[in-house]
Protein backbone atom coordinates (compact mmCIF):
# COMPACT_ATOMS: atom_id res chain seq x y z
CA UNK A 1 0.00 0.00 0.00
CA UNK A 2 2.79 2.47 1.17
CA UNK A 3 4.95 1.55 -1.76
CA UNK A 4 2.51 2.12 -4.35
CA UNK A 5 -0.25 3.59 -3.73
CA UNK A 6 1.78 6.72 -1.27
CA UNK A 7 4.91 6.52 -2.33
CA UNK A 8 4.50 6.70 -6.58
CA UNK A 9 2.18 9.58 -5.66
CA UNK A 10 4.81 11.83 -3.91
CA UNK A 11 4.22 11.43 -0.42
CA UNK A 12 7.86 11.69 1.16
CA UNK A 13 7.56 12.61 4.53
CA UNK A 14 9.54 10.01 6.24
CA UNK A 15 7.28 10.25 9.72
CA UNK A 16 4.05 9.50 7.50
CA UNK A 17 5.39 6.83 5.28
CA UNK A 18 6.26 4.80 8.82
CA UNK A 19 3.09 5.71 10.29
CA UNK A 20 1.44 4.24 7.55
CA UNK A 21 3.92 0.75 7.90
CA UNK A 22 2.99 0.60 11.44
CA UNK A 23 -0.55 0.83 12.08
CA UNK A 24 -2.64 -1.71 10.94
CA UNK A 25 -5.76 -0.50 8.80
CA UNK A 26 -7.08 -3.65 8.68
CA UNK A 27 -8.68 -3.46 12.59
CA UNK A 28 -10.46 -0.44 11.40
CA UNK A 29 -12.62 -1.95 9.03
CA UNK A 30 -15.71 -3.90 8.83
CA UNK A 31 -15.09 -7.30 9.25
CA UNK A 32 -15.93 -8.46 6.20
CA UNK A 33 -14.03 -5.36 4.28
CA UNK A 34 -10.95 -6.71 6.41
CA UNK A 35 -9.86 -8.24 2.89
CA UNK A 36 -9.34 -4.76 0.95
CA UNK A 37 -7.94 -2.57 3.92
CA UNK A 38 -5.18 -2.15 1.67
CA UNK A 39 -7.08 -1.40 -1.49
CA UNK A 40 -6.19 1.98 -2.98
CA UNK A 41 -10.18 3.40 -2.15
CA UNK A 42 -12.34 4.60 0.06
CA UNK A 43 -14.44 1.92 2.11
CA UNK A 44 -17.81 1.79 3.70
CA UNK A 45 -17.91 2.31 7.54
CA UNK A 46 -20.83 1.60 10.13
CA UNK A 47 -23.41 4.36 10.29
CA UNK A 48 -23.68 5.01 6.16
CA UNK A 49 -19.92 6.98 6.89
CA UNK A 50 -16.77 6.14 5.31
CA UNK A 51 -13.29 5.49 5.67
CA UNK A 52 -10.80 7.60 3.87
CA UNK A 53 -8.65 5.98 1.42
CA UNK A 54 -5.31 5.40 2.23
CA UNK A 55 -3.43 7.89 -0.20
CA UNK A 56 -5.58 10.88 1.27
CA UNK A 57 -4.83 9.99 4.80
CA UNK A 58 -1.12 9.94 3.82
CA UNK A 59 -1.65 13.95 2.19
CA UNK A 60 -3.75 14.94 4.42
CA UNK A 61 -1.38 14.18 7.37
CA UNK A 62 1.52 15.85 5.58
CA UNK A 63 0.02 18.62 5.12
CA UNK A 64 0.20 19.03 9.14
CA UNK A 65 3.29 18.98 9.17
CA UNK A 66 3.83 17.55 12.32
CA UNK A 67 6.67 17.18 13.99
CA UNK A 68 6.12 15.39 17.07
CA UNK A 69 5.23 18.00 20.19
CA UNK A 70 2.14 18.85 19.09
CA UNK A 71 -1.51 19.10 20.24
CA UNK A 72 -3.87 18.04 17.43
CA UNK A 73 -7.61 18.10 16.95
CA UNK A 74 -9.27 15.78 14.49
CA UNK A 75 -12.85 16.32 13.55
CA UNK A 76 -14.54 13.05 12.41
CA UNK A 77 -12.91 10.07 13.97
CA UNK A 78 -15.16 7.55 12.00
CA UNK A 79 -13.28 4.27 11.92
CA UNK A 80 -10.24 5.72 14.19
CA UNK A 81 -7.89 4.37 11.59
CA UNK A 82 -6.40 8.32 10.42
CA UNK A 83 -6.57 9.06 14.44
CA UNK A 84 -4.15 6.07 15.19
CA UNK A 85 -1.78 7.80 12.48
CA UNK A 86 -1.95 11.22 13.86
CA UNK A 87 -1.41 9.72 17.58
CA UNK A 88 2.11 8.02 15.80
CA UNK A 89 3.04 11.46 14.80
CA UNK A 90 1.90 14.05 17.39
CA UNK A 91 1.92 14.17 21.63
CA UNK A 92 -1.73 14.40 21.96
CA UNK A 93 -4.92 14.08 19.60
CA UNK A 94 -8.41 15.45 20.72
CA UNK A 95 -10.55 13.60 18.62
CA UNK A 96 -14.42 14.85 17.87
CA UNK A 97 -17.33 12.10 16.29
CA UNK A 98 -20.88 13.34 16.07
CA UNK A 99 -21.94 9.69 15.99
CA UNK A 100 -21.74 7.74 19.52
CA UNK A 101 -21.71 4.28 17.71
CA UNK A 102 -18.20 5.17 15.87
CA UNK A 103 -16.83 6.85 18.11
CA UNK A 104 -17.16 3.68 20.92
CA UNK A 105 -15.55 1.68 17.83
CA UNK A 106 -12.78 3.99 17.69
CA UNK A 107 -11.91 4.66 21.24
CA UNK A 108 -12.10 0.79 21.52
CA UNK A 109 -9.56 -0.66 18.92
CA UNK A 110 -7.15 2.49 20.13
CA UNK A 111 -7.26 1.30 23.14
CA UNK A 112 -6.31 -1.91 22.85
CA UNK A 113 -3.85 -0.94 20.30
CA UNK A 114 -2.23 0.64 23.32
CA UNK A 115 -2.73 4.35 22.59
CA UNK A 116 -2.64 6.43 25.02
CA UNK A 117 -2.79 10.08 24.28
CA UNK A 118 -5.59 10.40 22.39
CA UNK A 119 -9.24 12.27 24.02
CA UNK A 120 -12.28 11.09 22.82
CA UNK A 121 -15.49 13.16 22.66
CA UNK A 122 -19.42 12.86 20.84
CA UNK A 123 -20.74 16.15 19.55
CA UNK A 124 -20.55 18.82 17.09
CA UNK A 125 -16.80 19.15 15.84
CA UNK A 126 -17.48 22.37 14.23
CA UNK A 127 -17.63 24.09 17.62
CA UNK A 128 -13.53 22.96 18.21
CA UNK A 129 -12.97 21.77 21.58
CA UNK A 130 -12.49 25.21 23.12
CA UNK A 131 -11.31 24.05 26.41
CA UNK A 132 -8.36 22.18 24.85
CA UNK A 133 -7.48 24.96 22.42
CA UNK A 134 -5.00 26.17 21.30
CA UNK A 135 -4.03 23.15 18.59
CA UNK A 136 -1.15 23.25 16.69
CA UNK A 137 -2.94 21.37 13.70
CA UNK A 138 -6.11 20.71 13.57
CA UNK A 139 -7.76 18.40 11.03
CA UNK A 140 -11.15 17.60 9.45
CA UNK A 141 -11.99 14.38 7.88
CA UNK A 142 -15.25 15.73 6.41
CA UNK A 143 -16.34 17.78 3.42
CA UNK A 144 -16.98 21.92 4.95
CA UNK A 145 -19.06 24.74 3.07
CA UNK A 146 -15.85 26.35 4.64
CA UNK A 147 -13.46 26.55 7.19
CA UNK A 148 -15.71 26.98 10.53
CA UNK A 149 -15.09 30.25 12.48
CA UNK A 150 -14.10 28.13 16.02
CA UNK A 151 -11.88 26.15 14.70
CA UNK A 152 -9.95 28.80 13.08
CA UNK A 153 -10.00 30.21 16.62
CA UNK A 154 -8.60 27.23 17.92
CA UNK A 155 -5.94 27.32 15.37
CA UNK A 156 -2.46 28.27 17.16
CA UNK A 157 -0.16 31.04 15.50
CA UNK A 158 1.89 29.06 12.91
CA UNK A 159 -0.74 26.30 12.79
CA UNK A 160 -2.27 24.41 9.96
CA UNK A 161 -5.27 23.48 9.41
CA UNK A 162 -6.11 20.72 6.90
CA UNK A 163 -9.98 20.68 5.99
CA UNK A 164 -12.20 19.73 2.43
CA UNK A 165 -14.06 22.64 1.18
CA UNK A 166 -16.83 22.90 -1.56
CA UNK A 167 -19.81 21.68 -2.00
CA UNK A 168 -22.08 18.26 -0.12
CA UNK A 169 -20.51 16.37 -3.97
CA UNK A 170 -17.23 17.57 -4.61
CA UNK A 171 -14.68 19.59 -2.35
CA UNK A 172 -11.14 20.93 -2.89
CA UNK A 173 -8.28 19.96 0.00
CA UNK A 174 -7.56 23.40 1.49
CA UNK A 175 -4.46 24.12 3.70
CA UNK A 176 -5.08 26.76 5.95
CA UNK A 177 -1.70 28.36 7.74
CA UNK A 178 -2.63 31.01 10.71
CA UNK A 179 -0.07 33.81 10.18
CA UNK A 180 -0.26 36.97 11.92
CA UNK A 181 -3.69 35.83 13.36
CA UNK A 182 -4.71 35.55 9.06
CA UNK A 183 -5.46 32.18 7.44
CA UNK A 184 -3.35 31.82 4.77
CA UNK A 185 -4.77 29.39 2.21
CA UNK A 186 -3.25 26.77 -0.12
CA UNK A 187 -5.27 24.51 -2.61
CA UNK A 188 -4.23 21.01 -2.76
CA UNK A 189 -6.11 17.78 -4.64
CA UNK A 190 -9.78 17.40 -5.67
CA UNK A 191 -11.49 15.26 -3.29
CA UNK A 192 -14.93 13.48 -2.29
CA UNK A 193 -16.16 13.52 1.58
CA UNK A 194 -18.73 12.71 3.75
CA UNK A 195 -20.37 16.45 4.81
CA UNK A 196 -19.57 17.90 7.55
CA UNK A 197 -22.91 18.40 9.73
CA UNK A 198 -23.20 21.12 12.34
CA UNK A 199 -23.42 24.22 13.34
CA UNK A 200 -21.03 25.65 11.20
CA UNK A 201 -21.08 22.80 8.49
CA UNK A 202 -23.85 21.75 6.24
N1 LIG B 1 -11.37 9.86 9.21
C1 LIG B 1 -12.35 8.86 9.49
C2 LIG B 1 -13.78 9.22 9.11
C3 LIG B 1 -14.10 9.87 7.82
S1 LIG B 1 -15.85 10.00 7.55
C4 LIG B 1 -11.95 7.54 8.84
O1 LIG B 1 -11.16 7.54 7.91
O2 LIG B 1 -12.45 6.51 9.29
C5 LIG B 1 -16.23 11.52 8.36
C6 LIG B 1 -16.69 11.39 9.79
O3 LIG B 1 -17.04 12.70 10.24
C7 LIG B 1 -17.94 10.53 9.97
O4 LIG B 1 -17.70 9.56 10.95
C8 LIG B 1 -19.00 11.54 10.45
O5 LIG B 1 -19.93 11.00 11.35
C9 LIG B 1 -18.14 12.60 11.10
N2 LIG B 1 -18.75 13.93 11.25
C10 LIG B 1 -19.52 14.61 10.38
N3 LIG B 1 -19.86 15.81 10.88
C11 LIG B 1 -19.27 15.91 12.10
C12 LIG B 1 -19.22 16.90 13.13
N4 LIG B 1 -19.86 18.09 13.02
N5 LIG B 1 -18.51 16.65 14.24
C13 LIG B 1 -17.84 15.46 14.39
N6 LIG B 1 -17.85 14.49 13.47
C14 LIG B 1 -18.56 14.70 12.34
Amino acid sequence: MVDTQIITRGVRDKRVLDAMLKVPRHLFTPDDLAGMAYSDMALPSAEDQTISQPYMVAVMTELLELKGDEKVLEIGTGSGYQTAILAELAARVYTIERLSPLAGMAKKILGELGYTNIDFTVGDGTRGWPDAAPFQAILVTAAAPKVPPPLFEQLAEGGNIVIPVGSKASQRLIKGKKHKGKLIPEEHTFCAFVPLLGEYGF
